[in-house]
């Protein structure tokens, strides 16, 4: 399943050209810009790294791409080859968000600013822009969108929900989380969303490396103990290979009958699997991050800084990595349900309607 998912992909998220590489590509009047993405596990980052090169490629870069397989060491030994080639700037969606700090020392000894992609890194001064979505935000539209549809603002419940995060070394996990329980917290205090199992801190939540066999275990284990009565109304999901995992969970215990119907199920990043499951009535909701605009940002601020111009940025308070306040250009993130998947994805060109089928 997963490599028909990439093949795909590699057509899908509005992408330009054909497969990653890790050659060097492009015109070389500006240099070599290196660029490390965390994994290939997932499509979001495969179209990351083509539409990153791609833009580059437009500016009159060369690029180098390399996928670090969810293995912090090999990313940090990437990032050291690339250093080493004599890369002009580096861009890095980190895996471990603190494994960096001695790698990007070698990258300011050898004057190589570098870009914090869509993931901050923490602990260093060495990071000079952040390029991202408003992560917090991204929180807030998925537990807007379980409090819309299971009717609380209008005073229905109570209702169960179970809460799910990303990987704890990911920096932007807390931006989700806590973006979406400043919007049910209320809801759990006063009891109108009931977390049967209990686990409801950020600790207690998380999935390591956003792995969806890992949250599949725990809803498995949720549902065997906790739901002997009772069913699941809502499922508070940070990502879509999160929410497939669960998904499945789910349905091996019989959820998707009338009597027993799934519960509301949000995602993010309108991944090709869950876009599909959206469609079919089955995942209800993903928050989608259009990565070629991600893409863009994140050349033209390597272009601005080699250029010894000032990257745009919109935001200079939020982002303080332990060392800084690292200034960051954030986008913005959309929630897609059935309602408006077609609109947002067909019509805006990340997917055409074939792919969907
Ligand atoms: C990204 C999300 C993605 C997750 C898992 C996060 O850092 O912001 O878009 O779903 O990593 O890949």
């Amino acid at each position: 399943a997963t490599s028909a998912v990439l093949a795909l992909s590699l057509t899908a998220c509005g992408q330009d050209s054909e497969g990653g590489s890790a050659e060097s590509k492009g015109d070389a009047k500006g240099g070599t810009i290196g660029i490390a993405m965390p994994t290939k596990s997932s499509e979001r980052w495969i179209a990351d790294g083509k539409n990153v090169e791609t833009n580059l490629q437009k500016l009159g870069y060369k690029t180098k791409l390399v996928y670090g397989e969810d293995e912090p060491d090999q990313q940090v030994s990437q990032i050291e080859n690339l250093i080493t080639q004599g890369v002009k700037a580096l861009i890095v969606a980190a895996i471990d968000n603190k494994s960096l700090n001695n790698v990007l020392q070698e990258a300011k000894d050898a004057g190589i600013p570098v870009i914090a992609y869509d993931r901050l890194i923490l602990g260093t001064p060495n990071v000079d822009y952040y390029a991202s979505f408003d992560n917090t935000k991204v929180g807030e539209l998925q537990a807007n969108y379980i409090v819309e549809k299971l009717g609380l603002a209008s005073g229905k419940g109570p209702f169960n929900i179970e809460l799910f995060a990303g990987s704890n070394d990911d920096n932007n996990t807390k931006y989700f989380f806590n973006g979406a329980m400043s919007v049910l917290k209320p809801y759990i205090d006063s009891k109108k969303l009931v977390v049967k199992s209990g686990q409801v801190d950020l600790n207690k939540v998380t999935t390591l490396r956003w792995d969806g066999a890992t949250a599949q275990r725990r809803m498995d284990d949720i549902l065997t103990g906790s739901y002997k009565s009772g069913r699941v109304d809502a499922v508070l999901s940070p990502y879509d290979g999160i929410s497939i995992g669960i998904l499945s969970a789910l349905k091996s215990d019989g959820y998707g009958t009338k009597s027993k119907p799934l519960p509301v199920l949000t995602g993010q990043d309108a991944e090709l699997a869950s876009v599909k499951s959206i469609i079919a009535g089955e995942q209800t909701q993903t928050v989608y991050k259009d990565t070629r605009e991600l893409a863009k940002v994140a050349a033209n601020m390597v272009d601005a800084v080699l250029n010894d111009k000032k990257p745009e940025t919109n935001d200079t308070k939020t982002y303080d990595n332990g060392s800084k306040v690292v200034p960051a250009y954030l986008l913005k993130p959309v929630s897609v349900d059935k309602t408006n998947y077609k609109q947002v994805l067909v019509d805006g060109g990340y997917y055409t309607e074939g792919e969907l089928k």
